[in-house]
């Protein structure tokens, strides 16, 4: 039996996500295009947040034909170049490092640290190593207008208003794509003989057939969970948070847009906050074990009292959220993949979520099955793969924790040996005498790569192995190199806000590129 029909239970960004990419990808993987209907409940509300993403998602639009000038315009998009965490290694108010997502200069991880020390010992590492953080303290894009789109000068992403994002998306996988989008509340599901499933069955009445299904039903998790009662693995013991309160602020016509993420620790958690042309997008995560909501609003207040004293503190009406941290034992089982809040979920520190859904799609369409016998073939390895993968984001998000030296309850209780995941602990042994390097993270396509593991190392104070050798002249000669770099980048590179600001209006005429 070949894989004809593709049934998308879920209308938030994992299933337009899903829609595009395999309408547009699975035809030049199997010479065959599947039919794809997306059902989505028009009373059950997608989740709304998840505005920053990762670099992976600029193939992905590309991949499935979007324009970026336009994409930017139509979900109030802006480039995001990484990270900064402030106040997370002490808590002091000059306490801040970056992670940006352009890597440190290229060489071995000793040598690079060894050059670090010897030529630049007082500065933070992130600094020392890469031009992109001077590029975001300036608030510059990534990017000259004239250059080829999706390509920069320096790696990025974007930051966007998620609500806009899958109504986008939605558009153009329907528009342009050829998907069937059915608002209808899925209310049953039909098994075949083998424990497939057949259909599924809706309010109205309709009975959708499909050989695959994608459970993108948020934390409902309909099908992966309420069908097959798949195990949800709670990770909650490795990372507290499990509640954040969100807000949008409006933000004066003309002023400068952030390059990054801004994750802000406080007492019992961390404030995000992302800058978009039109609003900035605040939220304070936290430990419901450690804070009371009325205490995390008055945190989040302050915040925004501080870092936008203009916006009237009536005016705030934060969006109480409660997430589960974990994710299923089993993410495929039969003819059903899990993608999205389905799949799983660890809090959004570092933004691992979409990247995630982006992941799981591209294994799903590059090993497309073409028949139903494969699949369980392709369901063990992707399981497998995706255990790993979900067990790298729970341990470097960990370690952002694990090396903070504050003092609140909160944070001593993230650093409880108990807490730590054994893996995370023997490298954290490791990297006291040798940097993080690709040996540790031995994956091909590691989520997050060595050289994010150093910039939060040493960006947090974990501090330099005792021994190094001298540097080699060939990485003192890039650290040279990079001032230099940096110096012409700076004058280069326009800011975010000449590039999205008056160009980049909402309203521009909706382009499509062929995917
Ligand atoms: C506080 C917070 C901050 C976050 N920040 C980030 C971030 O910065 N970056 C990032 O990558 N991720 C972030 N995330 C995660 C991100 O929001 C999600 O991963 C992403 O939006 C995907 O959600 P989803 O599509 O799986 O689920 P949802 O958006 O919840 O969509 C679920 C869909 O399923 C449909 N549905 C449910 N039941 C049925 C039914 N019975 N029949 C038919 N349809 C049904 C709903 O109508 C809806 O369309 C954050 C999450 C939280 C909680």
């Amino acid at each position: 039996m070949a894989i004809e029909r593709v049934v998308i239970v879920g209308g938030g960004t994992a299933g337009w996500l899903a829609a595009c990419l395999i309408a547009a990808k699975v035809p030049k993987v199997t010479g065959e295009a599947p039919s794809i209907t997306l059902i989505e409940a028009p009373d059950i509300p997608t989740i709304g947040v998840g505005e920053g993403t990762w670099p992976t998602m600029r193939a992905t639009l590309s991949a499935i034909g979007l324009d970026e000038e336009e994409f930017l315009a139509a979900c109030d998009g802006a480039f995001k170049q990484g990270s900064r965490f402030d106040r997370w290694a002490t808590g002091a108010e000059e306490d801040f490092y970056y992670h940006p997502f352009t890597p440190p200069l290229d060489g071995a991880p000793v040598d690079l640290v060894s050059a670090w020390q010897a030529r630049a010992p007082g500065a933070p590492f992130a600094l020392a190593v890469c031009p992109q953080p001077a590029v975001c303290a300036a608030q510059l894009a990534p990017r000259q207008r004239s250059m080829t789109p999706y390509s920069g000068a320096l790696n990025y992403a974007y930051h966007v208003d998620a609500a806009k994002l899958a109504a986008r998306l939605s558009r153009h996988a329907v528009g342009a794509l050829g998907v069937t989008h059915l608002r209808d509340k899925v209310v049953a599901v039909d098994s075949d003989g083998n424990g497939d499933i057949a259909a599924v069955r809706t309010r109205g009445g309709e009975r959708v057939e499909g050989d695959l299904f994608i459970d993108c039903s948020g934390h409902a998790a309909l099908l992966i969970g309420g069908h097959f009662g798949v195990e949800w693995i709670d990770r909650g013991g490795v990372l507290a948070n499990d509640r954040a309160l969100a807000v949008q602020v409006p933000v004066e016509e003309g002023s400068p847009i952030q390059s990054q993420t801004i994750g802000t620790a406080h007492e019992a958690g961390w404030i995000w906050d992302i800058g978009l042309p039109s609003r900035r997008g605040i939220g304070c995560v936290y430990a419901s074990r450690f804070l009371e909501d009325d205490e995390a609003e008055a945190i989040l207040r302050g915040y925004i009292a501080r870092t936008a004293p203009d916006v009237p503190p009536d005016s705030i009406t934060p969006r109480r959220l409660s997430f589960p941290t974990g994710h299923r034992s089993e993410f495929w089982r039969g003819n059903c993949l899990a993608v999205g809040l389905s799949a799983g979920f660890i809090e959004p520190l570092e933004a691992s979520a979409i990247v995630m859904i982006e992941l799981s799609l591209n294994a799903l369409i590059d090993n497309f099955p073409t028949s139903r016998p494969a699949m369980d073939v392709h369901a063990a390895r992707f399981n497998e793969l995706f255990r790993t993968r979900w067990d790298r984001v729970v341990e470097f998000l960990k370690l952002h924790y694990l090396l903070s030296r504050r003092d609140e309850p909160y944070w001593r209780a993230q650093r409880d040996p108990a807490t730590v995941p054994p893996r995370l602990a023997e490298l954290v042994e490791l990297w006291r005498d040798q940097p993080p390097s690709s040996y540790d993270l031995p994956l091909i396509d590691e989520i997050f790569p060595a050289a994010s593991y150093q910039y939060v190392w040493y960006g947090m104070g974990g501090g330099v192995p005792p021994h190094l050798p001298p540097p080699t002249p060939a990485m003192i000669a890039q650290f040279d190199q990079l001032r230099q770099r940096t110096r012409g980048l700076l004058s280069a590179l326009p800011s975010n806000r000449a590039l999205l600001g008056p160009q980049v209006t909402p309203g521009k005429r909706e382009k499509v590129a062929q995917p």
